[in-house]
């Protein structure tokens, strides 16, 4: 009995220790949970917050982040720190003012560090400057100055679709000084921001308050236009000729294109890389004699009907033929040649001798003007002067001849 209730006491003992086990594991997993809903509610509600950021009463930027802010606040005060000597800045806190309304745009980077250092107060030993007579900004040393110019060199690389490996050389030109001064923190701006008040005076002025030269080395496709060579055949009559177009190729050029302020002031080609040949025009020319073959090949140089032939006349010969016209009619040039000569003969009137090679020349007599000179060049069809009745003749017509040689021959077959 003793040892029963022993055991009793013991199970009992057993129970409450388990019961006070379990009571105790319920409270650290409802703490947990309770702290996890904290956390996670918490999290929620800094995701939904926005601020507007002060820094000696003056608004900054809105933000949702403010470890970030504190982060760029930080930065540019280190940077003030490092860049400038003698620098004397006031301690000042970031105030960030709880508001609902996200009715706003969230900052760039870059004008919220601007903001930072225009709320700062304080002095530092800055360097002003200078192009031309114009103040354009300050700069902690002459290390940033030149940062500047990179910072508007790369705008301009930017503008001009440059990629970077094709630049050969970046020159800097102009009158560039700088001086000496202490300032307010707030005249500093970011040096991005000096580049680009640079670069709106340059687009605005013609004479630039400064010169960044940038030299490219850049390929470029250009066309080889076909060229045209003549070629001689029998398979055409003389007069007559036939073009073969030829084909374009293409070649790669290497050059440096030099680009001032972003316009392209200069070109200089460096070498030539043919990618496909270009293939030749072919003008066939005609080899073949019409006036052996007995070809008509001669366009009529006026309009009228034959009123003479060539040949035998009143006891004499007739060496061309004459055609219909009424003074002032146009006289036309019967196939491409040279002028000979022009002038006046006491039967012929007023002539014109057009020389067309191979010993072939035609005369057109009696007119009334005569509209070319000699050593001209003529293309068939062409005015060359007008119908009369000048020299030997008993009205307005042509006297028209064809010569071989310096022989008269019957031109009648020989025009169309
Ligand atoms: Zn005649």
């Amino acid at each position: 009995m003793k040892c029963s209730l022993r055991k009793l006491s013991r199970k009992v003992n057993i129970e409450t220790f388990c019961e006070k086990i379990i009571n105790d594991k319920k409270i650290i997993v409802l703490t947990a949970l309770c702290l996890l809903l904290i956390t996670y509610s918490n999290r929620i509600y800094d995701e939904r917050r926005y601020y507007e950021v002060y820094i000696n009463d003056r608004f900054i930027t809105y933000t949702n982040n403010k470890k970030e802010i504190k982060k760029e606040y930080k930065e540019v005060l280190s940077y003030l720190k490092s860049k400038y000597e003698e620098a004397d800045i006031d301690k000042t806190t970031l105030v960030f003012k709880n508001i609902w309304n996200k009715e706003f745009q969230l900052s760039k980077d870059i004008e919220v560090k601007e903001n930072i250092l225009k709320s700062l107060q304080g002095s530092v030993k800055a360097k002003k400057l200078i192009l031309g007579d114009r103040t354009i900004g300050y700069v902690s040393s002459d290390k940033e100055k030149n940062q500047v110019f990179e910072a508007l060199a790369s705008a301009y690389i930017k503008d001009n679709g440059i990629s970077k490996d094709e630049i050969k050389k970046v020159d800097v030109s102009g009158n560039i000084k700088l001086e000496d001064e202490t300032i307010n923190i707030s005249k500093i701006e970011p040096i991005e921001i000096i580049a680009s008040n640079i670069y709106n005076e340059n687009k605005k002025s013609t004479n630039p308050l400064i010169k960044i030269d940038i030299v490219v080395k850049n390929t470029v496709k250009e066309e080889i236009p076909p060229s045209t060579k003549i070629v001689s055949t029998k398979d055409l009559y003389w007069g007559e000729s036939n073009t073969v177009q030829g084909k374009a190729g293409t070649k790669e050029v290497l050059r440096d294109l030099t680009y001032e302020n972003g316009t392209v002031i200069s070109e200089q080609r460096i070498s030539e890389k043919v990618i496909t040949k270009a293939t030749d025009s072919i003008i066939y020319k005609g080899a073949k004699d019409p006036i052996s073959s007995g070809v008509a090949f001669l366009d009529p140089p006026s309009r009228g009907g034959i009123t003479s032939s060539y040949g035998a006349r009143w006891g004499s010969k007739h060496h061309g033929i004459d055609i219909a016209g009424n003074t002032g009619d146009p006289i036309e040039a019967a196939f491409d040649g040279t002028v000979a000569n022009t002038g006046y003969n006491s039967i012929y009137g007023n002539m014109i001798v057009i020389d067309h090679g191979k010993g072939v020349e035609t005369v057109y007599g009696h007119c009334s003007k005569i509209l070319v000179s000699a050593g001209e060049k003529i293309k068939k069809g062409e005015l060359i002067g007008r119908i009369g009745t000048t020299g030997r003749s008993t009205g307005p017509h042509l006297h028209f001849e064809l010569r071989v040689n310096g022989e008269a021959i019957n031109p009648i077959k020989y025009v169309k």
